[in-house]
């Protein structure tokens, strides 16, 4: 793609006559990129197309994504994609089914990006870079005609009042940036993302352009996927052990999956999972055995007990997988009703370990979560076609939407799904 614009028709008021674009596309993340690759690779037309990204890089979230590996889908069946987006999973269904994964792999493969399948179903580029899948977006879509603009910040749209009148469909869209040029195009597909890692670009400013200029409401955004800080969070030497299957419970939810001590705070899919629904002085209880509830365990450790010489840490790490040093941590081993497996106040034990209490002291926030929660409400949009019910020439994909999804490649699915569908 051109970064510099060099090749880029002359901006309108320098031009004699305005350029009027075939589409714009803003934002130069996951959605607006698969636009412009998907745009490109079906119709390489000689139209001016144009991308705006605001930084002075694009991709800079996709290039992060998967710690740098880019987990860009998942393996799995489509149908069971749904679920990973919450309540709003079903409204996305025809999105998700008509450009599932399997398109996206095909889709990247025959841009020269090999894909691997991990044992969890997770796609990566099978090497494992997610530079090598930008450059191949990047690629595909300056090949298709698309020009890049980087530091282009747009600042305001002004759009004909209802672009669904026969009288309005043909009036071009305007966009305006941060330099106060103007820019005309026929169709504008709006890609700013969420609110997540604000120093990528999104930032979250661009909702409030949304609400002033297209009128839109905007679902309440929060930071999702992010980890989540206790009272007294005393596993700092525990750092970088992992449970592969806990339950949580808070916030009137309960998530089941992996978790992960971290320095300061929890992490780990399960957590990640939990993390919108939580806020500070929540009781938070996680159970580290969540085949057994309290009851089944107390009753486990009774049977277990009787000519039992097993220290605890022993029994509970040899039976039930628990790493030694965590046990250590959270039950008084070196008490005497803590020595032997015989000794044991079972009580205590199950508390622990089946329903151990936290208070939440706070989460990641933004600059630690990996996508956000809330955006535009999906009630405004043709789900066909993501454009503006209000407005046919205008489309708005990705994380912008209030969409979000689990960790495992769901995220950058809808994104793919979303831009594929607003073509
Ligand atoms: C650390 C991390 C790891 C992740 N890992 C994964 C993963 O492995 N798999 C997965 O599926 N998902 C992952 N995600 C989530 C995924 O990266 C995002 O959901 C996805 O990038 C969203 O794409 P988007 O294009 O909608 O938004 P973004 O990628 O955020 O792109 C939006 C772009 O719009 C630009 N922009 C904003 N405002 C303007 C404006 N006014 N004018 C011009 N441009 C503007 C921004 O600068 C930005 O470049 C991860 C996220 C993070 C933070």
């Amino acid at each position: 793609m051109h970064g510099s614009g060099k090749n880029h028709p002359v901006p309108e008021k320098e031009s004699q006559r305005p350029v009027i674009y075939d589409c714009i596309v803003v934002g130069g993340g996951a959605a607006g990129l698969f636009y412009a690759a998907g745009d490109a690779t079906e119709t390489a037309s000689c139209q001016p197309k144009l991308l705006l990204e605001k930084t002075a890089r694009p991709g800079q979230k996709l290039l992060m994504s998967g710690n740098g590996q880019c987990n860009l889908t998942h393996g799995g069946s489509i149908k069971d994609f749904l679920w990973k987006y919450g309540d709003q999973g079903k409204r996305i269904r025809s999105c998700l089914y008509r450009h599932n994964n399997l398109e996206l792999m095909s889709m990247m493969e025959s841009m020269g990006v090999p894909l691997t399948e991990r044992e969890d179903g997770k796609i990566f580029p099978a090497s494992m870079k997610a530079r090598e899948v930008l450059d191949a977006l990047l690629a595909t879509a300056k090949s298709g005609g698309w020009d890049l603009r980087c530091n282009a910040e747009v600042t305001a749209i002004h759009a004909p009042a209802n672009s669904n009148a026969p009288a309005d469909s043909n009036a071009p869209i305007e966009v305006v940036l941060a330099t106060g040029a103007r820019l005309q195009t026929r169709k504008l597909v709006l890609a700013t993302g969420g609110a997540s890692y604000p120093a990528t670009g999104s930032d979250g400013t661009f909702y409030e352009i949304l609400r002033r200029d297209l009128g839109l409401a905007i679902n309440t955004i929060r930071p999702a996927l992010t980890p989540v800080y206790v009272q007294d969070y005393h596993y700092q030497d525990l750092s970088g052990i992992s449970f592969p299957d806990v339950t949580i419970t808070c916030g009137g939810h309960t998530c089941r999956g992996a978790l992960l001590l971290t320095h300061k705070c929890f992490s780990g899919p399960a957590i990640l999972h939990i993390s919108q629904y939580v806020k500070a002085g929540d009781p938070m209880v996680i159970n580290y055995l969540p085949s057994f509830s309290k009851d089944q365990l107390r009753q486990k450790l009774k049977e277990d007990q009787s000519g039992n010489k097993l220290s605890v840490a022993n029994y509970l790490s040899a039976e039930f997988g628990l790493p030694k040093a965590f046990v250590e941590k959270v039950i008084p081993t070196s008490q005497e009703a803590f020595r032997t497996l015989r000794s044991v106040d079972r009580d205590l034990i199950a508390e622990h370990l089946s329903e151990h209490a936290y208070s939440v002291s706070g989460t990641g926030g933004f600059k630690a979560a990996m996508v956000t929660a809330g955006g535009v409400a999906l009630e405004q949009i043709d789900l066909k076609t993501m454009s503006l019910k209000d407005h046919a020439n205008i489309h708005i994909i990705g994380e912008a939407l209030d969409i979000n999804g689990d960790t495992g490649g769901y995220n950058l699915q809808f994104a793919y799904s979303s831009a594929m569908t607003a073509r």
